[in-house]
Formats: structure tokens, sequence, C-alpha cells
């Protein structure tokens, strides 16, 4: 395999396996497996890669993507020949997104046409999600629709992977769309993923019907579920034609002028609906009982592992049963097909290795992005500044407060606006209070200042518990 050329090195891409990205460790190659779906064993497999390939340090990033970090100029096309020929990766040309779709971590009801073992027989049956290998299937039909009459198992609405699968094979053949254009298809279950920015949102209304979401929060439907793939294909081509004629202004669909917006959407004879009804946030981490055994659903801190890790969790998950992991947005792996009594070791064993196991786990509420070392432009260790604010604001991010760490003003971990964000510089962090990174700082102050002031009765405790305020220049 050739050297990479330049423009394939050059910053700023959205890095798959054939397209790194230069960063302060070597290579970072980031992993698009099929579906996002992985057999422990593959995990481990992936794991040996990364410590024979790169430093050994394994990352899952806010779209459930992994990363492969230190990868060199010497070592990437022989770790990119393992990948295709193994098929842990499904790379595909050309510079649209590698991965346009995002869904919760758990598979479909059995009853939704066909993924699940054992298929509708089990669609009685109660259960809190619904996980369910996928990837051992050959080939992923159009979606079908459920059966008609209440939630499938595990609560979802709708195959959300199914239909998510269409839309990939479809967003395949829409020249112009951008790498980073995302949809989300969120199943109406219990993991929602209200919390995730993207382009366009299909969220399932009930088994038959779904709302699709725009960026400006109108929300267009209902859309009979058989018709989503044709309705969201629709709004992807009129975008990418719009994007088309003048890339540089139009990087996403949030940037298309209100006018252009309302004609794409006249295009597609959808009109306006209301919003879906508000779920509960959603528990990230844990286990949970399914309809077709128990799963678990373990967080890597800040979206990060290493090889070792990775490796006995693949271990444990082996001697525990699972059959498969989804990668989380949560940047997590979600274990499943866990006979009941499984469930628990391999929690034991993931809490062992320090890894998040309980859904209350403060770093389940701070975000940060790779920093110094790994990164060039950083200028603060973020990783390690958030284990620290995890401890020292456990009690606010237990009461529902959010941390971002941004070892510069790029946001690479977290694009949204945060309950406390931190923005770092030489020797500090600029602090912003409910905002975002390019949010004006009320301070600029070093960690140590940082966990003082988040002490209980301290300004950033009060300013972040949603009391009092703290003025510039403290
Ligand atoms: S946000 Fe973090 S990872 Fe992204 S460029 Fe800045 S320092 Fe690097």
């Amino acid at each position: 395999m050739n050297a990479l050329s330049p423009e394939a090195l050059r910053r700023g891409w959205c890095p798959s396996a054939l397209k790194p990205m230069e960063t302060g460790d070597g290579w970072l190659v980031r992993l698009h497996p099929p579906r996002a779906v992985l057999t422990p064993a593959q995990l481990i497999r992936i794991a040996g890669l990364a410590r024979k390939y790169g430093n050994g340090l394994v990352e899952i990033s806010a779209r459930a993507n992994l990363q492969l970090r230190g990868v060199s100029l010497a070592t990437h096309p022989e770790l990119v020949a393992t990948l295709l020929a193994e098929r842990l990766v499904e790379e595909h040309d050309g510079d649209g997104p590698q991965r346009l779709t995002l869904v919760a971590p758990l598979p479909p009801p059995a009853d939704c046409g066909g993924e699940g073992r054992g298929g509708r027989q089990r669609q009685g049956r109660q259960a809190e999600t619904g996980v369910e290998p996928s990837s051992a299937r050959p080939s992923i039909p159009n979606p079908s629709p459920p059966q008609a009459g209440g939630r499938g198992q595990g609560g979802a609405l709708i195959d959300a992977p199914s239909l998510a699968d269409a839309i990939e094979r479809a967003g395949r053949l829409i020249p112009g769309l951008p790498a980073k254009a995302l949809v989300i298809i969120d199943d109406g279950g219990p993991l929602s993923l209200d919390g995730f920015a993207c382009d366009l949102r299909v969220v399932a209304v009930d088994r038959e019907t779904v709302a699709i979401g725009l960026p400006d929060e109108r929300w267009l439907g209902p859309v009979a579920t058989a018709r989503a793939l044709e309705r969201v294909a629709e709004l992807l081509s009129a975008f990418a034609a719009h994007r088309r004629r003048d890339p540089d202004t139009i990087r996403r669909l949030r940037d298309l002028p209100p006018t252009l917006l309302d004609e794409m959407i006249g295009a597609t004879g959808l009109t306006p609906t209301t919003p879906p009804a508000a779920r509960p946030a959603p528990r990230r981490a844990g286990r949970f009982v399914t309809a077709h055994g128990h799963a678990a659903l373990i967080g890597l801190p800040f979206g990060r592992s290493d090889a070792g890790t990775l490796h006995r969790l693949g271990e444990a998950a082996l001697r525990a049963g699972a059959s498969t992991l989804r990668l989380s947005p949560w940047r997590g792996l979600a274990f499943s097909g866990l006979q009941p009594a499984a469930a628990g070791p391999l929690l034991a064993v993931a809490a062992e290795l320090g890894l998040i196991v309980d859904p209350d786990d403060p770093r389940l509420s701070i975000e940060a992005c790779a920093g110094k070392p790994a990164c060039l432009r950083a200028n603060s260790n973020a990783m390690a500044d958030a284990a620290a604010l995890a401890e020292a604001a456990a009690p606010l991010l237990a009461a529902g407060a959010s941390i971002h760490v941004s070892a510069c003003v790029k946001s690479c971990a977290h694009t949204g606006a945060s309950g406390l964000t931190l923005v770092g510089r030489e020797g500090g962090y600029d602090v912003i209070v409910a905002g975002t990174t390019r949010d004006k700082p009320i301070a600029t102050l070093d960690l140590p200042a940082i966990l003082a002031r988040l002490r209980p009765g301290q300004e950033l405790f009060t300013r972040l518990s949603g009391r009092g305020t703290m003025g510039p220049g403290q």
C-alpha cells in the first residue's frame, strides 16, 4: 500500500482508516466497524492492532466510532490492510460521511422485522431496553415496520439500526454531502438521543410513524416509518444540491438560509408537526434487561482506554457469553446477549478496570478532548484535568451539571453548550458558564483555582447550582 498523500493527511478532515489525521502523538485512525457493531473477539483483535500498530490508546468518539492513536507512516499500511481483510471496518470511497447516521447502542425490538434471534416470538416479553446482535446478518433489508400493538421489547418503537443502514446506503449515492453530515435515528425507546446535535433527527412517534426534526427545531411529519427513508433521502439530496452550489457557506444543514430551507421542505411535501413528547434523560451505563437477555453498557472515561484494558474487557465479555457489542455515543460499549447471571460479573470486571458502570458516575457528565500530549493544538492536558474536575465537582454533576474541558477553542469533544466550559490557555483555562468554547469567558483561572471555586459555597459551585453570579475577573 502506498504512503498517504499530503492532501489525505491535511488537518480538518474527518479522519478514517484510509485518511488518518496527524496529531501530537502520531496519526489518529478512525474506524467505522460495520453498523457500529463488533463481537468481543473482534474487540480483542482491535486492541491487539492498537498495540501493534499504534501507541495502544483507543478512543470512542461522540459519534460512536473507534479511534486508534499513535499510528505512523510505517505502520499504517499494514494496519489498514488487516482492518479491511478482517472486515473490521466498512470504509468507502469519496469525501462524503463515512458514518452518516447515529442510533442508540441498543438494537431494535425482536418483532421489528427480523433483526433479533427468536424474532417475533418474543414480542410480548417485557424489558427495559432492546439489545440484539445485528453484525452477524449478511445483508440488511430495508426497514420494515414492527407489528402494531404497543412498544417493542426494550421500549423501542422502530427498527432504528435497519433504517439507519438504509439511510447510509442512500447517503452514499448523494454527491455533495459534507463529511460531518449526521442523521440521528431515535427509536423512541429509553435511550433518547436528544442530547446530540445533528442535521436531521428522525424520532419514532409510535410504531408506525416518525417525525423529522430540523436544526432550527422545526418538526415535520408525521411520516409513515416505511416512508422515512424516502423522505430523509429527499431532504439530504436537496441539502446536498444547495451545498454543491455554495460549498464555502453551506457546510451543514443549519447553514441554509430560511428561504432555501422552506423551499427544500416545500419540495418534499412534508408539513409541520408537533415535537415528539419529551422523554427522561437516558441511562448511560449499567445493566439492562432485554427480551434477548441482559446487556451491560460500559463507558470509557472521557472516551479513552488502552489496549490492555480493552483486551481484558473483551475476555470478560467472552466469558460472560456476550454475543455482540455496539459502540455507544456516550463513549462506551453495550454488550448484549448476556445470561442474567453473567451481566454482574462482566460489570464487576469493568469496574475493576476503572471503566464506567454506574449511570451516576460523574465522569459521564464531563466531555474532554484529547488535549496534551495527544493533540498538537492543545494548551492543557484536558483528560487529566477532567479526572480532577470529576472528583471535585461530583455533587454538582450528580445534580445535573455538565462540564466541557477543551484544550483549545476548537471544541472537538463537544459542540454544544455546557454548564461549565473550560478552554485551555497556556497555564490555565478560560472559564465560560452556560456556553460554548466560543462564548465570552467570565474569568481565566488555573486548575487549582477552578477546583477551589467548585467547592460548595464557592462562586462556581453557586453559579452551576443555578444560584448567584460570578463577575468578570474573578
Ligand atoms: S479541541 Fe482539543 S483535540 Fe481538538 S484541536 Fe483543540 S486541543 Fe486538539
